[in-house]
């Protein structure tokens, strides 16, 4: 079956041997059943429907590079810029349609990005792991799995390296070799959607040295391995979500949807050969890590401005509701908030028509431009969030519960005093103004905001890598150039002098790494 539909992916995931997972301190008898975790797979399910729906089937599927048939999207190797630019297209329009994180993307940039390293590491050292990796990705297509892209450690004392750490888990690293397969042993932190897949991609977390060789693991597992256990992360307001009904779901703001994210602790976790693609080769962590990193910089200009759609969405509507959408200061906020969430599109629309074919085969981004993207994405739709809340009004945090709107001693008291404009429907304002709450504050801001912080890096590690990206010596020769001549001939020689001089290849260079990959021409 290379397409599964939405209720094909509910019940495979029901068909994994029962999954250890804690919430709230308790390891739940049925973990998909919780609500939680139920509205959380209700948004990856999305992912299948839409790709079953004719408007949209065009953009969430693609023909398989490896098997010529038509699979979803979310498992493909991008085979052009078109792929790349379509994959932001398809983030945006699901974001737009469920308003958080639909969790998918992870596992397609690790898909792309392991591809990629395997690759290299083969024809750099010898070894054998792309022909490998190739059998899991036609396997992932095949069975339209939801792989976790396990990359983030926890990491323990920022200061030190994992090797240093008093306590050597802090970085998930292999315990034991043996005969068809290693152990390992550690955590990954914020997993999103890690529940709701089939299976899980672990991958190093940071560059490492010739003596971190246990830490450089990238392999393979079924989510319900022996060994593995989940422990849910609590999000803003989850508590909403409980109780059913009609109150809890007014006052959950967004009550179909939801994203998730949980710590993942592996316990001598057994991994069979087959399922190994990197096993020491500490070299080609850090191209690993950069080549995922930037993939998935990308991605955040499309799913995060799907969600600024529905931000925006949210700000025109309560406008109306509070009978002030013609106030021209309103008009220009959310021309604003426009203009905020187009620049993220042009980002992500941009490091994928700069994008560049890899040797391995597959496409990837514009590694600079990549994280252009998300450094932006650390920061505008907070500046939307704002603009969100302003146009809202207090009404959005002071809001009596949906129970005093139920109860019919307060009930009509309160629509009687919670009536915006003339003619608008108070159940609506006070619905819309419970999404803007959610979006801005509650479960709803963990996908928009703080994952936009520190969801595939936090700014950070975006400004490193736009200083080592970002071709400064070359710059200073343009301004060198024009500022020491005096005529056309002199400043068109000074730069050909000076560009010369810059790309002689160094007499020592310094290791590969992915994000300077050399792109096929
Ligand atoms: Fe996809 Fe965005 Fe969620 Fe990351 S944060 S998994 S890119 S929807
Ligand atoms: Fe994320």
């Amino acid at each position: 079956m290379a397409m599964m539909n939405a209720q094909q992916y509910r019940e495979s995931l029901a068909k994994r041997k029962p999954l250890k997972v804690y919430l709230d301190g308790k390891l739940l008898a049925d973990p998909l059943a919780h609500p939680y975790i139920r509205t959380s797979m209700n948004t990856v399910a999305l992912t299948y429907e839409m790709a079953h729906d004719a408007e949209h089937r065009q953009l969430m599927t693609a023909k398989s590079a490896l098997t010529g048939e038509t699979i979803n999207r979310f498992c493909h190797l991008h085979q052009s810029t078109d792929d790349l630019i379509n994959k932001v297209r398809m983030q945006r329009l699901l974001g737009q349609r469920c308003g958080t994180c639909f969790q998918r993307c992870v596992g397609l940039d690790a898909l792309n990005a392991v591809f990629a390293t395997t690759f290299d590491m083969d024809k750099k050292l010898g070894t054998s792991y792309h022909a490998r990796f190739r059998k899991f990705a036609i396997a992932m297509e095949q069975n339209d799995w939801i792989v976790d892209g396990a990359m983030t450690d926890v990491k323990g004392d920022r200061s030190k390296r994992p090797a240093e750490q008093r306590d050597k888990d802090m970085y998930l690293r292999v315990v034991e070799r043996r005969a068809g397969g290693v152990v390992i042993r550690g955590a990954k932190a914020h997993q999103t959607g890690s529940i709701n897949s089939h299976m899980v991609l672990v991958m190093p977390t940071v560059s490492l040295k010739p003596d971190e060789k246990d830490y450089a693991i990238t392999c393979a597992l079924p989510s319900d391995a022996e060994g593995i256990t989940y422990i849910y992360g609590r999000q803003s307001c989850d508590e909403r979500k409980l109780g059913g009904g009609e109150a809890s779901d007014i006052d959950a703001g967004s009550p179909t949807y939801g994203g998730q994210e949980a710590l993942m602790i592996f316990d001598d976790v057994f991994v069979p050969e087959d399922m190994i693609f990197m096993n020491g080769e500490t070299e080609f962590a850090g191209p690993l890590v950069d080549i995922f990193a930037s993939y998935h910089r990308q991605s955040y200009g499309g799913c995060k401005v799907g969600n600024g759609d529905v931000a925006i969405g949210a700000a025109a509507s309560i406008a109306e509701s509070n009978g002030v959408a013609k106030a021209s200061h309103v008009k220009d906020k959310i021309v604003e908030m426009n203009h905020l969430n187009e620049t993220l599109f042009a980002c992500g629309i941009a490091c994928s028509a700069n994008g560049k074919k890899l040797p391995a085969g597959n496409f990837f981004v514009d590694a600079l431009l990549a994280n252009v993207c998300k450094q932006n994405v650390t920061r505008l739709p907070y500046e939307i969030a704002r603009i969100l809340q302003d146009i809202a009004g207090g009404l959005m945090v002071t809001l009596p519960s949906a129970k005093d709107w139920l109860n019919p001693e307060t009930s009509e008291v309160l629509k009687k005093y919670l009536a915006g404009a003339e003619g608008m429907s108070t159940y609506e304002r006070v619905r819309l103004l419970r999404l803007i709450e959610n979006l801005t504050m509650g479960r709803g801001a963990v996908a928009y905001l703080t994952e936009s912080m520190h969801g595939a890096g936090s700014p950070q590690a975006q400004r490193v890598l736009i200083s080592r990206l970002a071709n400064v010596e070359e710059k200073k020769v343009y301004a060198k150039s024009l500022a020491l001549n005096n005529s056309l001939e002199s400043v068109e020689s000074a730069i050909r002098a000076g560009l010369k001089k810059l790309r002689a290849p160094a007499k020592d260079p310094a290791p590969a790494r992915a994000a300077d990959l050399a792109p096929v021409k």
